[in-house]
């Protein structure tokens, strides 16, 4: 690990401030993935800002919307009542992530910042364009079983490995950015990027801006919801595909779909072809398998990974169905 020097913030304003003063700092949160990082020389931060003192920890309510701290953890989060309550959706895919021991360190901003879990990412002798821009990509004619089957680019084909975010993406999240005295929301769907020629960016946060809170609208699909995550192993691996579905049903219409999918892409995948597909439809497997063959028609798979498809497919219905029961 490179030395580095240690600033431990006392408010949000005062770490947004010491970012100013080093652009090449980091924000560390429960340090779950920053720390892997920097052990393997990947992450080189000439300072690290802890924020382990500034708050941000409250899970609250308003009429019309359920706040989470940026930095209540991943274990706090998805047993809140109010989380249980409104979004069992969200409880579902954040225990579906990591460990235990992961999930009681991981906050809620840093699991959306989380990197790649590409191995070539991880290895500072292979080249990776999001590591170092203009290297090159490993993946590309390398193992690229893990890989991307949607949005990837000639730069880069990996995932994003967020379980959580995927949650976020169906339930409309919108996120919450300080910096510099002023702030802003990013809507969900916005907040990720796909790789295009510039797959060192993760996300649409400027340098300096600190998620404060992730707003999540209460909805209408508090009966009719899944998260179903396909893995080589039942615990502590992360997704070959997974899917978050949200239906809003009535008398066996379809009225809403909000599907996203994880695994398959450099950001949480809205399924919009099969949502648009299933809006007005009965709600039967025959309309579910439709819905996910349209929506799959458009996947790229690379040289290992042609199997996520038909793994998709089934994913998407086998979650539909369990959103159904109920
Ligand atoms: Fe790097 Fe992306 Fe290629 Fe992996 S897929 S080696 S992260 S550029």
């Amino acid at each position: 690990m490179n030395p580095f020097k240690f600033i431990s913030a006392t408010d949000s304003n005062a770490a947004i401030a010491a970012h100013h003063q080093n652009s090449r700092a980091a924000f560390l949160a429960g340090g779950t993935n920053l720390m892997d990082l920097m052990k393997e020389h990947v992450a080189l931060p000439e300072a690290v800002i802890d924020l382990g003192r500034i708050g941000l920890k409250e899970i609250k309510e308003t009429a019309k919307v359920v706040s989470l701290g940026a930095l209540a953890s991943n274990t706090f989060t998805a047993n809140h009542s109010l989380v249980r309550k409104y979004f069992p959706l969200l409880s579902k895919a954040i225990l579906a992530g990591a460990s235990a021991q992961i999930r009681n360190m991981a906050t809620n901003g840093g699991n959306l910042l989380q990197r790649t879990r590409c191995s070539y990412f991880y290895d500072i002798s292979m080249p990776c364009n999001k590591r170092k821009p203009g290297s090159g990509c490993a993946a590309m004619e390398g193992f690229n079983r893990m890989h991307a089957i949607f949005g990837w680019s000639d730069h880069c084909v990996a995932v994003y490995p967020s379980d959580m975010a995927i949650a976020l993406s169906a339930m409309d999240a919108r996120i919450k950015v300080s910096s510099d005295g002023s702030q802003r929301e990013i809507e969900m769907k916005d907040f990720h990027l796909l790789p295009g020629t510039h797959p060192e960016k993760d996300n649409s946060l400027s340098s300096g801006e600190l998620i404060t809170s992730i707003e999540l609208p209460k909805n209408s699909f508090g009966k009719h919801w899944a998260y179903v995550k396909v893995r080589d192993r039942n615990s502590y691996a992360f997704a070959l595909v997974s899917v978050a579905v949200g239906l809003q049903i009535n008398n066996n219409i379809i009225e809403s779909a909000k599907i996203a999918m994880g695994g398959v892409a450099h950001k949480p995948w809205r399924a919009l072809k099969a949502e648009a597909f299933l809006k007005g439809k009965s709600a039967t497997t025959a309309n579910f398998i439709k819905a996910a063959a349209m929506e799959m028609a458009a996947a790229k798979p690379l040289s290992h990974n042609q199997f996520k498809i038909e793994m998709s497919k089934k994913t998407l219905v086998s979650a539909m169905e369990v959103a159904l029961k109920g």
